[in-house]
């Protein structure tokens, strides 16, 4: 077979914004003509439709999703004594969060087919000091929420998402996002939903809670008054641009998850049967597919033939975090399902415009590469 030797990249957001290019640039220069670039009209509008968008009554634009989760604890008033269960597979942000208000994370283990958190792995690391649980919903798709629902209702502890990968993924008909006593998202360019620089939102139907979240990160400033500060808080604020070009992008983001799906499913089709092991999906949810995780025997094997062809890659994440040096001395034992997908774990190229094409080509070399460090035959 003859093919193109062109690349294909890991993701491919020029190629979006493409798509809506001339009403990105509008929402720019609207904004950019008001000069009012911290709140106002374009934080509102977009933390309304935002929030009508997840199934919540209220969204708060923050900084990013990091300070969405420290915002979340903070409002929740959890800090030093209090226990957060939180997954050792996630991205780093999610226990410095915890670590930063003072609280102690107490790691879990994951799944293997989902690699995410289950309700017995909640359960089993509930003690009497746990003041919440952090559900990460990694790679865009949700855990099963009803049973983890249950037990954090039984324990009376606080249930919190970690949105940041699953703008829009369901479990049922209900959106991430709106489980929780509140969640965090983050719209890092690279996301489903992604602005223009950094910047994240908290959802909650708590209105007490967003308004101590609202004063925090606006220097701790009572709310109505422009001189008075009730605590000592900080600056987390969502910019008037960004929040112009996240109204926009929003109205794509249904569109551009069903593209995710389909390039999802026709990677299912091709690596079925093959040495690559894609993730599980649990029928009753709707993942986004932030990321399309391979996992291979020989991992360099496979990184290498990606590098030979041009193909993008990465790795989420090589290091859990109860391994990382900041949190090793939160590690109470190992996280077996964790640190042996650490090892095998692949990303590759998942963006709503790739074609099947491109899919066909990312699998054929997978596949040759990943059976080749199996047999022993050499790559
Ligand atoms: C991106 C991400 C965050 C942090 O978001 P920032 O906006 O980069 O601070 C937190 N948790 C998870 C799972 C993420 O993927």
């Amino acid at each position: 077979m003859n093919h193109s030797t062109d690349g294909i990249p890991f993701l491919d957001l020029a190629a979006q914004h493409g798509e809506i290019a001339n009403q990105l640039d509008e929402a720019w220069a609207k904004v950019t003509s008001t000069n009012g670039f911290i709140g106002g009209p374009y934080v509102a509008a977009f933390e309304a439709d935002y929030a009508r968008y997840c199934g919540t009554s209220d969204c708060v634009g923050v900084a990013n999703g990091t300070d969405a989760i420290e915002l979340i604890l903070r409002g929740l008033g959890i800090g030093p004594g209090d226990e957060v269960i939180v997954p050792a597979n996630t991205f780093v942000a999610t226990i410095e969060a915890v670590v930063e208000v003072g609280a102690t994370p107490v790691f879990v283990d994951v799944a293997d087919d989902v690699l995410l958190v289950t309700a017995a792995h909640i359960e089993a690391a509930i003690t009497p000091r746990t003041a919440a649980a952090i559900i990460v919903h990694l790679y865009g798709q949700m855990p099963d929420m009803d049973a983890i629902g249950e037990v954090t209702r039984k324990a009376g502890i606080a249930l919190i998402e970690d949105a940041a990968q699953a703008h829009g993924a369901r479990w049922r008909d209900r959106r991430a996002g709106s489980f929780g006593h509140a969640a965090a998202f983050s719209f890092y360019p690279g996301k489903n939903l992604g602005a223009f620089g950094d910047a994240g939102a908290i959802t909650t139907n708590d209105a007490a809670l967003v308004r101590r979240i609202r004063s925090y990160g606006d220097h701790g400033r009572v709310l109505g008054t422009k001189h008075e500060h009730g605590v000592s808080g900080r600056n987390s604020r969502l910019d008037a641009l960004q929040a112009a070009i996240l109204s926009v992008k929003l109205e794509r983001l249904d569109a551009w998850n069903a593209a995710r799906r389909a390039a999802a499913a026709y990677y299912r089709d091709l690596l079925e049967g093959t040495d690559c092991r894609v993730l599980a999906a649990d029928p009753r949810g709707t993942p986004v597919y932030h990321l399309e995780i391979v996992r291979v025997a020989d991992r360099e094997a496979v990184t290498n033939a990606l590098d030979a062809h041009g193909i993008g890659w990465g790795l989420h994440y090589p290091i859990p975090c109860h391994q990382q040096d900041p949190f090793t001395r939160f590690a109470h034992g190992p996280c077996i399902v964790t640190e042996q997908a650490a090892r095998e774990i692949v990303s590759v190229p998942m963006f709503p415009t790739i074609t099947r094409r491109e899919v066909e080509r990312v699998c054929e070399i997978l596949v040759a590469a990943a059976q080749g460090s199996t047999s022993g035959t050499g790559s």
